[in-house]
């Protein structure tokens, strides 16, 4: 499978953004603020409780999309802390909006965790193990993963090994409309069973105990773009943008 050039996915990509809104341009690899997949989530109704962020990152991560949302992850409903269900759980990742299709790419080497699963409002997660910690990839597009209609990344299942900047996943389209990619971030990757924690209640995190705040590790991966992900091509993102937006209508996978 050939890379593409990355000033030909950044047109790609920005086509796409066009197509969704007409009349808004693109520039710098960056999404205008009034897209459609931009809509603004809701503000915290419950206050950040000060969850520490562990200062990793330093440069060794690269950034989870070829592209920087224009859209502040540390704000607003995006926000690691931010208010869920009016206050009954706290948002548990960052939410980096981008349109539907978008590349997801692998932060660094590791391996997958367990098969593709469904996650939340018609979009999958994907669990990547990267050196000690566990990143989970959600709202993604399940398409890319089992349906006999579109099965771009058959090679993304359990026990696969990524490398940095590899494409993992692309961006799904949610039954609500909105598209982003949901980044959570655990500092043990040694520990066993799933993710999310339904138990826990009173406005907590619905998640294990050694979930982390994404949002140092996002800041520093900034700076490293994984502008040519190694098997990025141009049909695949094609089929992904076009499949991408239709998904919605398809609440039934
Ligand atoms: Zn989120």
């Amino acid at each position: 499978m050939e890379g593409i050039a990355a000033n030909e996915l950044t047109k790609m990509w920005n086509d796409a953004v066009k197509a969704e809104s007409p009349g808004l341009a693109t520039s710098g690899g960056q999404i205008p603020q009034s897209t459609q997949a931009n809509k603004p989530l809701p503000e915290s109704l419950v206050p950040n409780p000060g969850y520490t962020s562990t200062p990793v990152g330093g440069g060794i991560y690269t950034f989870p999309l070829p592209v920087i949302p224009s859209q502040s992850y540390k704000e607003g409903g995006r926000r690691f802390g931010a208010g869920r269900d009016n206050g009954a759980r706290k948002h548990a990742g960052c939410d980096l909006i981008v349109p539907p299709g978008t590349p997801v790419c692998a932060i660094a080497n590791g391996y997958v965790r367990v098969d593709p699963y469904y996650f939340y409002n018609g979009s999958y997660a994907l669990e990547v193990v990267h050196d000690g910690i566990v990143v989970r990839y959600g709202e993604i597009l399940p398409m890319a993963f089992n349906s006999s209609k579109l099965d771009l990344l058959p090679e993304i299942k359990k026990d696969a090994k990524v490398i940095k900047g590899q494409v993992i996943g692309y961006i799904a389209k949610m039954t609500g409309g909105s598209s982003m990619l949901h980044f959570e971030c655990y500092s043990n990757s040694a520990l066993n069973g799933g993710l999310t924690d339904k138990s826990k209640s009173g406005g907590a995190y619905k998640r294990r105990s050694d979930l982390m705040d994404p949002t140092n590790l996002l800041d520093s991966a900034k700076a490293s773009l994984p502008a040519n992900p190694g098997n990025l091509d141009a049909t695949r993102l094609q089929n992904a943008i076009t499949v991408g937006h239709s998904t919605s209508k398809k609440a039934g996978y």
